[in-house]
């Protein structure tokens, strides 16, 4: 059977959702004899692009003019390209301050170093090519990774998860963080898929899966605010991890 070609590429990013593969060492031996990893610069050399891939998983927003060119490229030779990670889908952290000067940030980080590279507004990875399936999370988690590497392994996409961390925990019979413990808990408009990963803990949900489809924000902000949370406090803590909140 013809093993799969897989490209594995970070952008902007911390390598965290690459890591998570490297990570997987009791599957890794079984991938292997699905998945041939032909470009995957973290882990492998020589990293060059080569040919056609089954499928492109980026890490990481774009940022600069290099990611821009190596994503398209990635585009134009996969049959499937999947956004890892959040900041893949939303934009994540790097794109934090967007909407403050490029070059204020620039000086404040690198002040007149010349080395500084050019950079534009972190960006998802949708906002330049079609996406074929996300897998949020910051990281996501190792089991949906390994779901979808198994679903390519099958030839399809996998399921659009599309509800809540809410209704995760609800399941596990968490005692409720936001309307027991009057805690900014996001996990009302924040997707699924971590199985309530930090209120299974009594840790309040922090939104890095981003928006669950059809949330109601509006309705969301009123429940925050009748527990005391201003809806300045609320959107802020939802953009560290999506920049494209609005009201
Ligand atoms: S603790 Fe958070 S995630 Fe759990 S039900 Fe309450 S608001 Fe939702
Ligand atoms: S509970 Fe919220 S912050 Fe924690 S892993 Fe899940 S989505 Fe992320």
């Amino acid at each position: 059977m013809r093993r799969l070609r897989l490209a594995i590429a970070g952008l902007t990013a911390c390598s965290g959702c690459q890591l998570l593969l490297l990570n997987c060492e009791d599957e890794l031996p079984e991938l292997l004899e699905q998945f041939e990893f032909h470009f995957f610069p973290l882990a492998c050399s020589p990293a060059l692009l080569e040919g056609e891939y089954d499928a492109a998983l980026v890490e990481g927003c774009i940022s600069m003019p290099h990611e821009k060119e190596l994503l398209l490229e990635l585009r134009r030779r996969s049959v499937y390209l999947i956004a890892l990670g959040t900041c893949a889908v939303w934009g994540g952290v790097a794109a934090l301050r967007n909407g403050e000067s490029r070059e204020l940030l620039r000086q404040q980080v690198y002040g007149q170093s010349p080395v500084a590279s050019e950079t534009f507004e972190p960006l998802p990875l949708q906002s330049v090519v079609h996406v074929d399936a996300v897998v949020a999370g910051c990281p996501p988690e190792k089991e949906e990774l390994l779901r979808l590497l198994a679903d390519l392994a099958r030839g399809v996409l996998p399921v659009d998860i599309d509800y809540s961390v809410c209704a995760e925990c609800r399941m596990k019979e968490n005692l409720c963080l936001l309307t027991e413990r009057d805690t900014l808990c996001l996990g009302p408009l924040t997707l699924g898929g971590c199985g309530a990963r930090c209120p299974n803990m009594s840790v309040p949900c922090e939104g890095c899966r981003g928006p669950v489809p059809e949330c109601n924000l509006h309705k969301a902000l009123e429940i925050y605010e009748q527990k005391g949370f201003d809806r300045t406090t609320v959107l802020a803590r939802l953009r560290r991890f999506c920049p494209g909140w609005k009201l």
